[in-house]
């Protein structure tokens, strides 16, 4: 018996990296899985499994939500759990940033989350269960540089805490996970990438990068039953290098 057995899920950023790890572990565990993505790659990952179906969405668009919360709802008849996962990132310097990259990493990163809670969490509340993991990121407590990425994963990090007040009465967890630097896509291109991964692995306690299992190993205790009296938690996952 999985440990998410006829949940229905909904994970963001799907496709790749931390999210394809969720869908992986997710559905091995017995859900049935939504991989939602802005990249087409998503649907045809879903074919190579049974459980999970993939569907295109852009988090960043209240309308896209709307539809693809309501989709679910009616193809499986009710919404378990929703892992707010899609990101994007930037290495651009503060005095860069102009509105416009604001306004896209805001909306990605902070608006993203924020619909996904407003379209999901009404159906959650309706069954009087459910649970929600965003995915935030060490650099909203610690900064690294990475200003605008930094204030969005900030925003993440508040809206769950409101999130988890406003909704826990109805039964809806809400819980945030903080990796630190995770193999993946994302931080492979990061241009500064092997001197940030060889500086980072010295300076932290378990002298190691994250991988894609470590979150997703979290994510699941998370969605699952064996959390059911957590919601406004944190779990900082970066193998201590915060803690410092
Ligand atoms: P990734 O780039 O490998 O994957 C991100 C996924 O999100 C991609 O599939 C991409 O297509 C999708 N996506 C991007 N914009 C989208 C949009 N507008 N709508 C829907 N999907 C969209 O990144 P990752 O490293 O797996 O990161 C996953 C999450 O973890 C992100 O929120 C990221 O900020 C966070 N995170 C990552 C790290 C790390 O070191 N990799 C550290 C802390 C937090």
């Amino acid at each position: 018996m999985g440990r998410l057995e006829n949940k229905v899920a909904i994970i963001t950023g799907g496709a790749s990296g931390i999210g394809e790890q969720i869908v992986d572990l997710f559905s091995k565990e017995g859900a049935i899985v939504i991989a939602a993505d802005i990249n087409e790659e998503a649907p045809k990952k879903a074919e190579q499994n049974e459980n999970v179906y993939g569907i295109k969405l852009n988090v960043a668009s209240d309308e896209e939500w709307e539809n693809v919360a309501k989709e679910v709802k009616d193809r499986f008849g009710k919404i378990d759990v929703l892992v707010n996962n899609a990101g994007i990132s930037s290495e651009k310097t503060y005095q860069d940033i102009n509105l416009e990259d604001w306004q896209k990493m805001l909306a990605i990163n902070g608006f993203g989350p924020f619909a996904g809670i407003k379209h999901v969490a009404p159906y959650m509340a309706e069954q009087k269960s459910g649970s929600i993991v965003n995915i935030s990121s060490y650099t909203a407590q610690i900064g690294q540089g990475f200003n605008h990425y930094s204030a969005s994963k900030g925003a993440v990090r508040a809206l769950s805490k409101a999130a988890a007040t406003q909704f826990g009465r109805s039964g809806v967890r809400v819980n945030t996970l903080f990796p630190g630097v995770i193999e993946t896509p994302m931080t492979q291109a990061l241009t500064q990438y092997q001197e940030l991964l060889n500086q980072l692995i010295q300076a932290t306690p378990l002298q190691r990068l994250g991988k894609p299992q470590d979150i997703a190993q979290a994510a699941l205790f998370l969605a699952s039953e064996e959390s059911s009296y957590i919601t406004g938690a944190e779990i900082v996952i970066d193998g201590g290098f915060s803690a410092q």
